[in-house]
């Protein structure tokens, strides 16, 4: 078979390109080296957001694309995605006040006409939302933005481009490519050391962190680098009783979230430092605990300590860079993405360098237009209309749908349906459609994780290990312990 696009990387821009470029009726093949999303795309903060902190370095373009986007996204995936209410505690009397009054509004304004509530400001003295916040802090904001469920954001781009027709290769490395005639030839490695060749009409490098490497291997040059820095976050048990997020500015002008995490925890990030080699997998370093731990420590009235970390998480950010530029403010520099069209010959090989989650099905859409004269024939966009797997309900219904789950499958229990929907939207009666009585859930591997989820995991989204269906399809690896997680993996190993 001749592939029209090759797409390199299975994190969520090529997943989401993936998606739009099998639903216009191209070709595609995608390799992903590890599990999907193995890279950034599941280590993030996990916000469709405009990106307030944004507007203070003047990204209007960026911020209104993506605050455009969050009411896209959430009628296409109201499952993995829902709003939230993000808090901003201000001490009296600081100019500062003034300036993060005058972003938010422009925030609300440019977001235009959008179902999420706008910014109100309350007293906090009078609130219960002030639990454990200094009492220094007498007033705040609440503005609002998304929450996303990042990996599976990007196996359900994976699991939809499957279904209409791509190829999803993963634990496949691509080792080489070059001109073979009037195509391209790509080669890969898969897991168990086989080499394959495929042919091509254009490749995509959507290999985030990776893509100066590839290119660099391959002898492109273009007229982007990569900066690349990380970001860690810490996970520990539920800080307060209410559904806010935080967002916390610090003295450096840096800014954390402490956010409502899985329902029984809270995750506190990021930090930003430059990460040298990619090779080096990211990981949170104890200067980083200290600096998050002393951050938050400083807006509320506990003492968190570090034994109360119960896990923490580390990504790379691709920003992008003009070649030679050399910002020493990491912050700011910008999150937008680039996209670089090149020719071997007459052959077209595109880089994207940087981007956000929140704006991948933009560039999902921008990508397909770089590539319209090369595939005159290929469809409209379409994805702004046409949910994800499962998301064929809208935001405001979903007490309902879970309601209505449970009530059909009283044995799972409230949590479990809630969770179900979480993850998989209507996708759960496709889950549960043989499933008569408890009985029938299979094993439970603990935390309500049974053998029928195990299962259609391993046969309908990519998932090949223990760790892939612990902390990609599901962040349960939060509350699994180690005896519980080595029989999880040692029956999914007799099942492959
Ligand atoms: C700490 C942090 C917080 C963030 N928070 C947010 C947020 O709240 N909201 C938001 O919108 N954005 C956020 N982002 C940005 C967002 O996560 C990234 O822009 C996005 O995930 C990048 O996706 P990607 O597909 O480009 O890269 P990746 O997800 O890294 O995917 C690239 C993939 O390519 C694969 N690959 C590499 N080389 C090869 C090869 N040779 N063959 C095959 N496969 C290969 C890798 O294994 C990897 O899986 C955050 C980023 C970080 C680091």
């Amino acid at each position: 078979m001749i592939y029209d696009i090759f797409i390199i990387g299975g994190g969520i821009n090529g997943c989401g390109i993936a998606r739009d470029a099998s639903g216009r009726g191209l070709k595609i093949c995608l390799a992903e080296m590890d599990d999907l999303a193995s890279g950034t795309s599941s280590a993030s903060t996990k916000l469709i957001h405009g990106g307030l902190r944004y507007l203070k370095y003047f990204d209007f373009k960026l911020v209104k694309e993506a605050l455009k986007e969050r009411d896209v996204l959430l009628k296409i995936m109201p499952h993995i995605c829902w709003p939230m209410r993000f808090l901003i505690p201000l001490e009296s009397f600081r100019i500062n006040n003034f300036f993060i009054r005058c972003g938010l509004f422009i925030y609300d304004y440019i977001a235009g006409y959008s179902t999420l509530t706008k910014t109100k400001s309350i007293n906090l003295q009078n609130s219960i939302l002030n639990s454990f916040v200094k009492s220094k802090f007498k007033k705040a904001f609440i503005y609002s933005d998304c929450w996303v469920e990042d990996s599976r954001l990007v196996v359900l781009n994976a699991v939809d481009a499957k279904e209409m027709g791509a190829n999803i290769l993963t634990r496949t490395k691509v080792i080489n490519f070059t001109k073979k005639g009037s195509l391209w030839s790509v080669t890969t490695k898969n897991k168990n050391g086989e080499i394959h060749e495929h042919f091509c009409k254009c490749i995509v490098n959507a290999s985030g962190p990776w893509v100066e490497n590839i290119n660099q291997h391959f002898s492109l040059k273009g007229p982007y680098s990569t900066r690349l820095i990380k970001g860690s976050h810490l996970v520990v048990d539920k800080l307060f009783d209410h559904n806010h997020a935080f967002f916390l500015t610090g003295q450096d002008g840096r800014i954390i979230f402490v956010i409502p995490f899985q329902e029984e925890f809270s995750l506190i990030g990021t930090t930003e430092v430059v990460h040298q080699n990619i090779e080096i997998k990211p990981k949170c370093s104890d200067e980083e605990t200290n600096y998050l731990l002393n951050f938050i420590n400083s807006y509320f009235s506990f003492n968190l300590k570090k034994d109360q970390i119960i896990s923490t998480f580390s990504g790379v950010r691709p920003l992008y860079n003009k070649k030679n530029q050399h910002n020493e403010n990491i912050s700011s520099i910008t999150r937008d993405y680039v996209l670089n069209l090149e020719y071997i010959g007459h052959l077209p090989f595109l880089t994207i360098y940087g981007g956000k989650l929140t704006t991948f099905r933009k560039l999902s859409e921008n990508v397909l237009s770089k590539l319209k004269d090369f595939f005159p024939e290929m469809g409209h966009d379409w994805t702004m209309k046409k949910p994800l797997p499962g998301g064929d309900f809208l935001v405001n219904e979903k007490k309902e749908v879970i309601n209505k789950l449970q009530k059909n499958y009283p044995y799972l229990g409230q949590k479990c349906a809630k969770r179900f929907i979480n993850y998989y939207g209507t996708l759960s009666y496709q889950i549960l459609k043989n499933v008569k009585s408890k009985k029938d859930l299979g094993k439970n591997f603990g935390h309500s994780l049974t053998e029928i989820e195990v299962d259609w995991l391993l046969k309908n989204e990519f998932a090949n290990s223990a760790d892939d269906i612990l902390w990609r399809r599901t962040k349960l690896g939060l509350k699994f312990n180690k005896s519980q997680k080595n029989k999880l993996k040692k029956w999914i190993e007799s099942r492959i």
